[in-house]
């Protein structure tokens, strides 16, 4: 089923604003060079905003405020207690506007309304998750034989670059933003260049709840002009990034030279592994959800899936009709499940790995632009099956209602088939066998695995890659601990037992 859009005069939100800018030191300001570029709506792709174009000379100045921030206070000294206070308030304004955040958020993206919903409340969750954790998180004090103490002094490492990307980019703001803030960081955001109006909403929730000023910095821009700059800016201690992996390679290489700190959410192309034994009807529900829920352009979607062979033609047969029936169309109307893919030049991409993947697998449903649907960035939900591991549309992350179905005979080539890509950021497992899913777990080369479930998860646990999906996790006390220093102290409570140099007789 499609669901038509509005004229663009409906589906326009009320207010929306028509031009933004940076926010350097607490006060709205345009780029130097007096620079913007535009940002369309995906629905329509016609402009709707212009943004700010930041560059190095703009960058400058924000580090700058960021750093005045740090240096003079009062916010990384602060007790824990009054930041979460602060981090609170913010979660409560978040709250109080998710269904204002979720319109423009779906405006901005193309992602269906009940999801963006969905996102803005987890972005009020991670700041109280946070606030909660900073004040939570107690002292490491160790007691040593020989008298004495040592203990560890966290500090706040200084002025942090959040570089950010367009899906779901309100949340995954919030991901970076909460943990940099509570540390006691101050930031420059640098969010992406198709979807910079959720940024700027931040700005003017941090000012309502009293954070102060100069503690957020917000530069808009491209990648390799505003991001490019910040990841080599000398005064940026460290850089937490989210976005492609080749994006992530440069990224390394330009940090090197000040020795950046890095964290970094890469790319994935992550297998659900069905065996036969699986409660298929669940494992049918899930791995649907986990490559078309959000539009397909969600790290963590389950894009290859492989199924045991006894049960794989069935299961292609049934995961084709429901892929079929999957409702797409309209992102602010409330029964659709996939809206409009992000961008023109993303939809092109897509559309790309679409045409190859016609001669690379058997296509089984979807495979173009969905009937009805003449303009805006709408792709039908698309199924081939059949798919060998060499094939690119299994290979390569694809980041759109695409999924590429696999058979399997054996475990061992199962584990073979979903290790066998540069990528390893989550899993899925579907069995009953609890021995076989734990072992087969632990075989899996990946950051994340979710056994008989989907994408849930506690906020303290671990999340993040390996190999080319990312370097680091974040997640619980591991974000804090990339934000802060951690500073060793060793002293002694008596009599210090040097040993005695310098004592020998004279010659
Ligand atoms: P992208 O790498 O193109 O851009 C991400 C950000 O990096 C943008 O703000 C962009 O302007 C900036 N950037 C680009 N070039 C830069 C440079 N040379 N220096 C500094 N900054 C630069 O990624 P995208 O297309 O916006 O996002 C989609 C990608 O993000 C996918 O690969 C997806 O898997 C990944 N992602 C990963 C996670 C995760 O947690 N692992 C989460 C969400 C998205």
């Amino acid at each position: 089923m499609t669901i038509a859009p509005a004229s663009r005069a409906e589906r326009t939100p009320e207010n929306l604003p028509d031009r933004i800018r940076h926010v350097i030191g607490g006060e709205s300001v345009d780029s130097l060079s007096g620079r913007t570029f535009e940002v369309l709506d995906p629905v329509s792709n016609e402009p709707y905003l212009r943004a700010a174009a930041g560059q190095a000379d703009d960058v400058d100045r924000a580090v700058a405020a960021a750093r005045v921030a740090f240096d003079e206070g009062p916010w990384p000294t602060l007790l824990p207690r009054a930041r979460a206070r602060i981090l609170n308030r913010i979660a409560d304004i978040v709250s109080s506007r998710d269904a204002r955040l979720a319109e423009l958020e779906t405006f901005d993206t193309g992602l269906p309304i009940t999801q963006a919903l969905g996102q803005a409340q987890r972005a009020a969750e991670n700041f109280r998750f946070f606030a909660d954790l900073i004040v939570a998180q107690s002292d490491d004090t160790y007691k040593v034989p020989g008298r004495q103490v040592n203990y560890v002094n966290r500090k706040p490492k200084g002025v942090a670059g959040l570089i950010t990307p367009w899906n779901t980019p309100f949340m995954l703001e919030s991901w970076k933003l909460a943990p940099a803030l509570a540390s006691g960081c101050t930031v420059v955001l640098k969010p992406a260049e198709f979807t910079p109006l959720s940024a700027s909403l931040w700005a003017d929730i941090f000012r309502e709840a009293g954070l102060p000023d100069g503690v957020f910095n917000l530069v808009h821009g491209l990648g390799e002009e505003a991001g490019d700059a910040l990841v080599k800016h000398p005064d940026v201690r460290l850089i937490s990034f989210t976005g492609e992996s080749r994006t992530g390679e440069i990224i390394f290489a330009n940090a090197a030279p000040t020795l950046k700190g890095l964290s970094m959410e890469l790319g994935g192309k992550s297998p659900a592994v069905v065996f036969a034994d699986a409660d298929l009807d669940a494992a049918l529900d899930s791995t649907l959800f986990g490559v078309f829920s959000l539009n397909g352009e969600r790290c963590t979607a389950g894009s290859r899936i492989l199924v045991e062979r006894p049960v794989y033609d069935r299961f292609v047969e049934r995961y084709a009709a429901r892929a079929t029936r999957v409702v797409v169309g309209d992102p602010r109307d409330p029964r659709t499940e996939v809206g409009a893919l992000v961008h023109p030049e993303h939809y092109e991409k897509v559309m790309g790995y679409i045409e190859l993947g016609k001669s690379e697998g058997r296509l089984v449903a979807g495979g173009g632009r969905p009937d009805g649907l003449e303009t805006g960035n709408y792709v039908a939900p698309t199924v081939f099956a059949d798919v060998k591991p060499e094939a690119r549309i299994f290979q390569e992350e694809i980041f759109g209602p695409v999924v590429a179905l696999t058979p399997f005979d054996t475990e061992e080539e199962a584990l073979a088939l979903a290790n066998g890509v540069r990528y390893g950021l989550a899993a899925y497992l579907w069995t009953r066998d609890l021995e076989r899913a734990h072992t087969f777990a632990q075989s899996l080369d990946c950051g994340m695995v979710w056994l008989n479930s989907h994408n849930v998860r506690d906020l303290r646990t671990p999340f993040g890659g390996v190999k080319a999906s990312g370097l680091g996790q974040e997640g619980g006390y591991r974000s804090l601990d990339f934000y802060t220093d951690q500073q060793a102290v060793h002293i002694s409570l008596g009599e210090v037992h040097t040993p005695r140099f310098g004592t020998g007789a004279d010659e």
